[in-house]
């Protein structure tokens, strides 16, 4: 009798994330230093032809699988329903899109409608980040946002009539004049909204924008650090759970692309200054519009900064990325990546934050304390390594 060996075909592809830039928005933000900016109907039509030109250019079917998109701004809201499926069609003709793909889409109340988002839907956009920022319309003014409260909660509805189960909300403490009551009501608010996911971050006030140029009454030291700890406790009373310094998630909606690139997943950046990490490189899109917009298809005259890594680099990117997550680093993972053990390279470091109650270790994995993530990033710039 033969016998008929079954041959199982493996996945053997290496994941891969994608980010989309879209650098329009309908106005700029007082706090804002994204790219990004507002622009004409005939401009955003070159950027996405130049955008589906460059996605082509740098097709990658082979050896790689898409495992989430991430379009991202700016605000990708401004362009059509149209515009946005075109987008999504260069993508899977030029990648290999999982089929469980998480796609997600950042959106601006005030921009959307609902023909748009049916077609986001169906062009297998999944998420849908909508960014509120405040309920309250004195911070939303504060903040120079151009949208209301009401607007948000119409853009949302239609998100959920559209068919999207699984919606972010972001949200901004730390505002100008804010209180932390005020900040308890925004939480409580938009919790009882029940969105899958809450990204929460404090106000930084950046070099070069209009708040850096104004006297701001900002809340106190104390009274962000008590912003801070009610996010997570008053979250945690509807049911999401803090997953990373500034999001929490309803169980399984941790957001996977944002997982990725704290875990180091390899990404490609595809629009205007964005940014990659591939092949043991990490380079950036120029931000040059005009250079954009003729060489989209040249990465010799688009991509800057291009970095190759050292061991060194890509342990210290292990570090400070992957304690960004409530669950911390796993020393086994550390050993599998890099050949050594993380004591032999981190031991004093690790000490000496574990003895100031800074970082715990528990099981396999270092992890910043509650007290710890209050002062992560003078502690995570103590892992850089001289070469
Ligand atoms: S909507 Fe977002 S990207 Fe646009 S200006 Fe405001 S903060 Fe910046």
């Amino acid at each position: 009798m033969m016998t008929v060996r079954m041959l199982t075909v493996r996945n053997t592809k290496t994941p891969l994330e994608l980010y989309v830039h879209i650098p329009f928005c309908i106005r700029k933000c007082q706090y804002c230093d994204f790219l990004s900016g507002p622009s004409d109907q005939r401009t955003r039509d070159n950027y996405v032809d130049a955008l589906c030109r460059e996605i082509r250019s740098i097709s990658q079917k082979e050896s790689y699988e898409v495992v989430s998109v991430f379009i991202g701004g700016g605000t990708p809201s401004v362009l059509s329903g149209e515009q946005l499926c075109r987008i999504m069609d260069e993508i899977r003709q030029a990648f290999a899109l999982s089929e469980d793909a998480e796609i997600t889409m950042e959106a601006n109340p005030g921009t959307v409608s609902l023909e748009q988002m049916k077609l986001c839907r169906k062009a297998s956009i999944n998420r849908i980040s909508l960014g509120l920022q405040s309920t309250v319309q004195q911070e939303l003014d504060m903040l120079g946002r151009i949208h209301t409260y009401e607007e948000f909660l119409q853009s949302c509805q239609w998100a959920r009539e559209a068919g999207f189960d699984n919606i972010n909300v972001d949200l901004m403490f730390a505002i100008p004049g804010q209180t932390c009551e005020s900040w308890k009501h925004n939480l409580e608010t938009v919790a009882e909204l029940l969105p899958e996911h809450i990204s929460a971050y404090s106000l930084i006030i950046e070099e070069g924008t209009p708040f850096a140029r104004k006297k701001l009454i900002l809340p106190t030291e104390d009274e962000e650090y008590q912003m801070y700890e009610d996010t997570a406790e008053i979250l945690r009373k509807y049911g999401f759970h803090q997953y990373e310094i500034s999001n929490y998630a309803r169980n399984g909606f941790e957001c996977r692309h944002n997982k990725g690139y704290w875990q180091r997943t390899e990404y490609l950046g595809v629009g205007l200054g964005a940014a990659s990490l591939f092949q043991g490189q990490r380079f950036s899109n120029t931000s040059d519009m005009k250079v954009y917009l003729s060489d989209s298809t040249d990465p010799e005259k688009i991509r800057e900064d291009v970095t190759t890594l050292s061991g060194s680099n890509e342990m210290e990117e292990f570090m400070f990325l992957g304690l960004r997550m409530t669950e911390g680093i796993s020393e086994r993972q550390f050993e599998r990546n890099f050949g050594c053990r993380i004591e032999d390279i981190y031991g004093s470091v690790l000490t000496k934050y574990k003895d100031m109650d800074l970082l715990e270790h528990t099981g396999e994995f270092w992890r910043f304390t509650r007290k710890g993530i209050h002062v992560s990033n003078p502690v995570l710039a103590d892992f850089l390594l001289d070469e």
